[in-house]
């Protein structure tokens, strides 16, 4: 008994002593399995970051493409990827406008209706209201019709509401200036044909239509009595408003869903305008810089798949790596892929990852602006949109990083772009007697996503050099385009003499 008992026990020592063996060999198995993962997990990360890099070179040389071809873009129509629009606007607001004025604001996500009430001489802008709603998605793909009844119903009742202190006086109708932030060949200052949709937008009996009889049809159709005054896109709106506070505005740039950039360039540097030169000696140019490409710009497989997969392939390259509407979109490419070949989510690749456009930017920003010890706002993003749950601090820091490298890229190539607009208008370098040119910021990215903000406003000063970028200033122009529209509505008034005389 006594020797069964010892060799009972000798046994399952002996079973014992192969288990513990066994379990420590899965556990080394499973490590080296999980560190495995997270090597391939971390090589994806440096290489996207690699393919991301912008030094100071390279940013040098998308600043000299983006200037060459602001240069081919004004001396033809279809010389360059820059349409380099010229917007009619010659005057740009200074102050003297008068009256009350409305302007529709139609960007990419909202649009705005505004009232404004201005006063004329160095009295500004005395009143002014506005409401806002979102586009339905529905509207950003069906027809021309539904998308301007359905802005002109937000107008008509905004228009009901006027208090009798702002009415017109008799005989005169309401004017507006219409901030429709799409790619349009203007034919005067209230007329010009839809070129592309951009931004999610895709109704095709829109294109080539002129968006302002359009808009007037819809006017019509929904009984209010408004004239289309000017045309004019957030860029053009954002100058026109600036200047107006600030007479040394002569640059806006938009960074909200998409992105554009305008410019006071001289008219006689513009080859393909064949007008009478205006009095100004001056043109504002639309730029449509998100169509800009080159061989410099710093582009991911991500990048390229994204952009294969849009509804514009090949267009709006620059937009697609720095505007609102991608920035999250790409960082749902990296994840996916590191989920997809890294487990880096577990063994199973979170479904919700699949679908296109689910992380936006807004969301990805709040990741990345996380200041908890725990990224606590990394990990609630990943649950409640991805229904990723129990992540690591581990992983949540590398979100964090991806969201680093995402939006840097994306902040010093906007900056990269400014340089190239400075470029052409002989303003990077440095200038005698204090001379200022302010730099007018707009739109949504730029306005709430302060990593990126700070990141671009850092990068123009590396870029300028230090004594140059004491004169120029970048400044957030808040509202800017519905403003400027309207002010642009007043200066180019049917009722300009009437005011005069
Ligand atoms: P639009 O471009 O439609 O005229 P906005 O200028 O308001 O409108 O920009 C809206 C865009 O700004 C959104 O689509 C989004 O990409 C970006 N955005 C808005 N809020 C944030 C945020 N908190 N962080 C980062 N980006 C944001
Ligand atoms: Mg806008």
């Amino acid at each position: 008994m006594k020797d069964g008992m010892g060799k009972v026990a000798v046994g399952a020592a002996v079973i014992g002593a192969a288990a513990v063996v066994a379990v420590a060999a899965l556990v080394v198995r499973q490590r080296m399995k999980s560190s495995g993962r997270w090597v391939r997990a971390m090589d994806i990360v440096k290489e996207f970051e690699e393919k991301c890099g912008t030094p100071e070179v390279k940013l040098k040389q998308v600043a000299g493409a983006m200037t060459v071809e602001m240069h081919a873009g004004l001396a033809s129509e279809g010389e360059s990827k820059l349409k380099m629009l010229i917007s009619y606007v010659d005057n740009l607001p200074n102050g003297d406008e008068a009256g009350v004025f409305y302007a529709l604001d139609l960007g990419g996500t909202n649009f705005r209706v505004l009232r404004v009430h201005l006063k004329g001489k160095d009295e500004g802008i005395a009143h002014q209201e506005f409401t806002e709603a979102s586009i339905p998605p529905a509207l950003m793909c069906g027809s021309s019709e539904a998308l301007f009844d359905y802005i002109v119903e937000k107008l008509a009742s905004f228009v009901a509401e006027e208090e009798q202190m702002f009415q017109q006086p008799p005989g005169r109708q309401r004017e507006l200036g219409f901030t429709f932030s799409f790619p349009v060949m203007q034919n005067s200052i209230n007329s010009g044909n839809l070129i592309r949709w951009t931004k999610g937008f895709s109704i095709d009996d829109t294109v080539g239509q002129d968006v302002v009889a359009e808009l007037t049809k819809a006017l019509n159709r929904k009984g209010v009595d408004m004239r289309v005054a000017a045309l004019v896109n957030d860029t053009i709106g954002t100058l026109a408003g600036g200047r107006h506070t600030n007479k040394d505005v002569a640059v806006a740039v938009i960074l909200g869903t998409g992105t554009n950039a305008a410019y006071v360039e001289r008219a006689q540097a513009i080859p393909k305008w064949h007008g009478p030169l205006p009095k100004s000696g001056e043109m504002v140019i639309n730029m449509e810089w998100g169509n800009f490409r080159s061989s410099h710009l710093p582009l991911s497989e991500y990048d390229i798949a994204l952009d294969a997969e849009s509804l514009n392939p090949s267009e709006q390259i620059f937009e697609k790596l720095i505007s609102g509407m991608y920035l999250g979109e790409i960082l749902r490419r990296v994840l996916l892929r590191m989920a997809e070949e890294a487990a880096f989510f577990g063994d199973e690749v979170p479904p919700r990852l699949k679908i296109p456009f689910v992380l936006r930017t807004p969301e990805m920003s709040a990741m990345h602006q996380d200041k908890s010890s725990d990224l606590k706002v990394v990990g609630n993003k990943l649950r409640d949109l991805l229904e990723i749950s129990n992540t690591s601090l581990k992983t949540r820091k590398v979100v964090v990083e991806l969201c680093n490298i995402i939006a840097t890229r994306g902040a010093r190539l906007a900056a990269a772009g400014i340089l190239g607009v400075l470029k052409k208008m002989g303003r990077d370098t440095p200038r005698q007697g204090g001379e200022k040119t302010v730099v007018a910021m707009d739109g949504g990215l730029y306005e709430h996503y302060t990593e990126y903000r700070k990141c671009l406003e850092n990068t123009l000063n590396e870029l300028l050099g230090e004594e140059t970028a004491s004169s120029i200033v970048v400044e957030h122009s808040n509202d800017g385009s519905g403003i400027g529209a309207a002010l642009l509505a007043a200066s180019h008034s049917l009722y300009l003499e009437e005011l005069s005389s």
